[in-house]
């Protein structure tokens, strides 16, 4: 009756929302998210359990000579130019290395006067320059770049923009962006599109370590949103939403078609108004239960990136497409995992170390995303049926070490939080 009466007249603007196309059904659980997010930045703040000896690889990898207080300029336009690498799919411990043996070799790059002059060319041999001496074996031929390898030739021309860029608009230093600001999307509201590559989350993740080393005022943050957290906010439900299928794709190419195995699975877009949907979400929410982001975005990265993803039910397996390139092929069916012998003979369950395994609900390989931006749902998540128990809950000696592992961030015994004399308020260890 109210329908009908509205028909005819004139319709009301709707109203703008802050980010236009969120998926429609998007909802979020703040009742797990209270519990999950609390009991993560306990546990990361006390490097417990499973975040025993953990160190943040910016803890780890910025030079120190840039943690000197005369530096602060420096280490800010440094820290600046290793957000901006931080790309999707690229491994954030190479990054990290190759940044610093970048600097290391070529420090005028990481100043922005003299970045903006520099040739593509010549960013591209400097690059190449520090993966061989990373590398050699696998520079031998010239052409790798390491973690920078993915786009180079964009990368080195998206370096020299923004150097100019930085100069343009902040007169070579960030921190001019944060000046009399109280809240992340002032700050942003500065920034955007003044930067390539430079959206949400990596400006979130750039502000976050500014803060932490102290060259900025704190204020509220969001979490930072990448694929590592949307699996692990997915798989608890504190994320939920209607998938779709993944369907065919649209790619002409057959070779880059997606394989019927996985075209009828579950699957959410990964869309730039998804992410800062959430990133929004999570400041207010983190606000209104005073936790930091630093804590629960920390401890969420590193549990997805380690746990979650050695659960053999997240695993994808790919067919080759040439010499360096491959596309995800099938993911581990439920019948595989019901039984023991479906699982590798070496497995070693690092999930029963998960303090959230009673609320993990799907399973979310990586694969998929990395190749059509989609979060698949491979299914239920099934424990491991051949679980023996953890014998000291306090050291997990089955996690990756220093040394053992190329991703490792492990180290013994665990670090002391506060390695810079500026830092303060956000990551003082507990007492
Ligand atoms: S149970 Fe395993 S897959 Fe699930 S959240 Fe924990 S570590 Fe990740």
């Amino acid at each position: 009756m109210a329908e009908k009466k509205l028909r005819g007249k004139k319709r009301l603007p709707r109203q703008k929302s802050l980010f236009p196309s969120p998926p429609s059904g998007l909802q979020f659980n703040n009742f797990l998210a209270g519990k999950v997010f609390h009991t993560l930045a306990r546990m990361w703040q006390g490097r417990d359990g499973i975040f025993s000896g953990l160190q943040a690889p910016q803890q780890r990898d910025v030079p120190k000579e840039l943690r000197e207080e005369t530096r602060a300029q420096e280490l800010c336009q440094y820290l600046f130019f290793q957000a901006l690498s931080m790309r999707g799919g690229v491994n954030s411990d190479d990054a990290f290395h190759l940044t610093a043996e970048l600097w290391n070799m070529h420090p005028e790059l990481f100043c922005p006067s003299k970045a903006m002059t520099t040739e593509e060319k010549a960013f591209i041999a400097a690059v190449k320059e520090a993966a061989a001496k990373m590398h050699p074996l696998l520079s031998e031929k010239g052409k790798r770049a390491g973690a920078y390898s993915y786009l180079l030739g964009e990368h080195a021309r998206h370096w020299r923009e923004n150097a100019a860029a930085l100069v343009k608009h902040f007169d070579g230093d960030i921190r001019t962006a944060y000046h009399g600001i109280s809240s992340f999307e002032e700050s942003f509201g500065r920034v955007e599109k003044k930067f390539k590559g430079m959206r949400r989350k990596i400006f979130a993740l750039l502000t976050m370590w500014l803060q932490e080393f102290s060259l900025i005022e704190g204020f509220p943050l969001p979490v930072i949103v990448d694929f590592h957290c949307l699996r692990f906010l997915a798989q608890q439900r504190i994320i939920t939403v209607k998938m779709k299928p993944l369907g065919p794709g649209k790619s002409t190419r057959p070779e880059r078609q997606r394989a019927r195995a996985l075209q009828k699975l579950p699957a959410l877009h990964v869309t730039e108004a998804l992410i800062n949907t959430v990133m929004s979400w999570s400041e207010g929410f983190l606000k209104t239960c005073g936790l930091s982001s630093y804590d629960v975005s920390h401890a969420l990265w590193f549990l997805s990136r380690e746990l979650c993803a050695s659960y053999y039910g997240n695993r994808s397996f790919a067919r080759q497409l040439g010499l360096r390139r491959s596309i995800t092929a099938r993911v581990v069916p439920d019948k595989e995992l019901k039984t023991i012998s479906g699982w590798p003979k070496t497995y070693k369950d690092l999930c029963r170390y998960c303090p959230f395994e009673n609320t993990c609900k799907m399973r979310i390989p990586a694969g998929p995303y990395f190749d059509f931006g989609r979060l698949v749902n491979a299914g239920r998540h099934i424990v491991y049926p051949g679980r023996s128990l953890p014998l000291d809950s306090r050291w997990l000696p089955e996690l990756p070490v220093a040394g053992k592992s190329p991703r490792s961030v492990r180290q013994k015994p665990p670090p002391d939080k506060v390695t810079n004399s500026r830092q303060g308020f956000l990551f003082a260890p507990p007492s």
